[in-house]
């Protein structure tokens, strides 16, 4: 084990700090703000669980990408995948007397395109937690919920 992998993929923001999201139950679409979005978001600790302002429901931290955002980490991870295998078949033969392994030429793999952030939605806050605003589609209307707690409110 002394090889080490790194995976570089950076997702688009839009022009006010926040990241797209997609909801695992409603399968509607919002945005956070990544990271802290302020001083008072910084003294508080992260929730176990976020709840998507439009349906309620709360999922984990790793389940609200959306399918464009899963598949440029797929496609990120590939060559590094690849180099992986080639590393490993490489050590195998070497061991392995009367064999030789040529190594590939190293595949040429088209950059993921990057996404683009468009910046649409509006922001809301919620009254109980207000130091988190999300973004909600513009023509969403009636209850929203609170990203940190999960309480509705009406805006
Ligand atoms: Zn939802
Ligand atoms: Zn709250």
């Amino acid at each position: 084990m002394d090889d080490e992998y790194t995976i570089q993929v950076s997702v688009p923001l839009d022009a006010d700090g926040f990241l797209r999201r997609e909801c695992p139950h409603c399968g509607r679409q919002f945005k956070w703000h990544n990271g802290p979005a302020n001083e008072e978001a910084e003294n508080h600790a992260r929730p176990a669980a976020y709840s998507c302002p439009l349906c309620g429901q709360p999922a984990a931290d790793d389940s609200w990408n959306t399918p464009e955002q899963v598949e440029l980490f797929e496609r990120a991870a590939m060559p590094v995948v690849l180099e992986a295998v080639q590393d490993e078949l490489e050590s195998m033969f070497r061991r392995t007397k009367g064999f030789t392994y040529q190594r590939g030429r190293d595949e040429v793999t088209e950059p993921a395109e990057p996404l683009v952030e468009p910046d649409d939605m509006v922001i809301v806050t919620s009254p109980c937690h207000d130091f988190e605003p999300v973004k909600v589609p513009e023509d969403h209307t009636g209850t929203l919920y609170c990203l940190i707690c999960g309480s509705a409110f009406a805006v």
